[in-house]
């Protein structure tokens, strides 16, 4: 590793750090080389999407991120676009009904394939297992760990979320001893604790509904989907969604389930009215087992009716069908926190937007670059974290290569 030399050197091997090094080299950056600290560079990205790798969504908004950092937009709409990026590289991509983009392949190992073999047609080089632990700023550049030279730097370390796939906060450190103000990492895309018995008695299970979350009587935000209860959480996709929410208000929130979002409260009155007639002798443990799975109904009956579950169902009162209906219309959960950096996709919060300029260069030191979620930018579930790490990469290496060859003119 002694006294090597590079143009650029792009600190980690995961989606921004690939965008990156692709864009420089393509742009004449010269030797540039991708410093990753696990063995493999793109762990991360094998496990996005369950495997099958969501590289983005057919509509990219700001709407669907949460960011400090004021040229967002215009980064998102300078970009080519995930699918004229990949279509690039050779491959092929689709689209599923809501919108998220997937490789036609259904593999995250085809995204990395396609990333890996253009690099490398590129000449980038990749030295793993290596942690960058210090960047000193040298006449004409950087020295990287007090061994290897680069004119310029592009930090695309990730955020704290999933650390056992390499992105373990270093990067903030080494962007803090830079100079920049880092907000506050937390947790986003993450399960949210709720320390209730209805959590415990449906865990394992997953449930169609509507969520809501709440800051007392002010909704705050809804989605539709499938909950997952686990271990005194709540997890899933429209979950995660909410998760920047209890990242922000903590145990004021509170989650709202719908488990029945089709109907409205009246026509569910009417509905439970009729099952009541239907299933008379029917003990109540059983009255919903044609529209809920067993537990479920159980645990919303018990919920509601304080008569013993193996009573008939023609016990219940008109009150109780409508406590009933009313607890399947919106079950409240109290937010206990959100679960820690192991179990999150992504972090809210990093490198301060504000200190970052048009082209991602920093503010403060010339030639360091920042792309991916080492950014204060993080975005909902469904592609949009991918989008913005290869939209930033491509922008970063870009800037980069424009930087090395106007410092060659000179
Ligand atoms: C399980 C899971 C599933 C996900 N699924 C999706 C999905 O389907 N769609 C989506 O849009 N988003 C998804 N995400 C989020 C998405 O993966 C990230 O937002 C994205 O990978 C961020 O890219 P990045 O390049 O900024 O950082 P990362 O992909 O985290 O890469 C950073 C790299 O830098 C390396 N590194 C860190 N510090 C150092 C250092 N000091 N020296 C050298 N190397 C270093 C790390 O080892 C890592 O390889 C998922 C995340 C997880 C955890």
């Amino acid at each position: 590793m002694k006294n090597l030399n590079a143009d650029i050197a792009v600190i980690g091997g995961g989606a921004s750090g690939f965008a990156a090094a692709i864009t420089a080299a393509r742009n004449g950056a010269g030797k540039v080389v991708i410093i990753e600290r696990l063995p493999r560079t793109g762990k991360k990205l094998l496990a996005t999407g369950n495997g099958r790798c969501n590289l983005s969504h057919t509509e990219i908004t700001e709407k669907s991120y949460r960011t400090s950092y004021p040229y967002f937009s215009e980064v998102i709409v300078g970009f080519e676009g995930a699918e004229s990026f990949f279509g690039g590289l050779g491959l092929l991509t689709y689209s599923d009904s809501q919108g998220r983009v997937y490789p036609y392949s259904n593999a995250a190992t085809s995204v990395l394939d396609a990333l890996r073999l253009e690099a490398e047609r590129l000449g980038v080089e990749e030295i793993c297992d290596y942690s960058v632990q210090s960047i000193s700023a040298e006449k004409g550049g950087f020295l990287i760990n007090n061994s290897l030279f680069a004119k310029a730097v592009i930090l695309c370390t990730g955020g704290c979320a999933s650390p056992s796939m390499g992105s373990d906060g270093s990067g903030f450190a080494l962007a803090e001893k830079l100079g920049h103000k880092i907000i506050k990492p937390l947790p986003s895309l993450a399960p949210i604790k709720c320390n209730d018995s209805m959590v415990r008695a449906l865990k394992g299970l997953r449930v169609n509904c509507k969520v809501s979350a709440y800051l007392g009587k002010k909704l705050l935000k809804s989605e539709v989907g499938e909950i997952q209860f686990s271990d005194n959480a709540l997890s899933g996709i429209c979950i995660f969604n909410l998760s920047p929410l209890a990242a922000e208000y903590g145990s004021d929130m509170s989650i709202c389930v719908d488990f029945m979002p089709e109907y409205d409260y009246n026509s569910l009155l009417d509905l439970l009215f009729s099952i009541k007639k239907q299933r008379r002798e029917c003990a109540l443990e059983d009255m919903l087992t044609g529209i809920f799975q067993k537990r479920v109904g159980q645990s919303l009956m018990k919920g509601a009716v304080s008569l013993p579950l193996n009573s008939k169902s023609s016990s219940l009162k008109p009150e109780d069908i409508k406590r009933l209906a009313a607890l399947i219309k919106c079950r409240r959960f109290s937010v206990d926190g959100l679960s820690a950096f192991t179990s999150a996709q992504v972090t809210h919060g990093g490198v301060f937007g504000e200190e970052i300029d048009e082209k991602l260069c920093s503010r403060l030191v010339n030639g360091i670059y920042f792309a991916g979620e080492i950014i204060d930018a993080d975005g909902d579930c469904g592609g949009y974290n991918l989008h913005w790490a290869w939209a930033s990469g491509c922008l970063a290496g870009k800037s980069a290569a424009e930087f090395i060859k106007s410092r060659r003119k000179a």
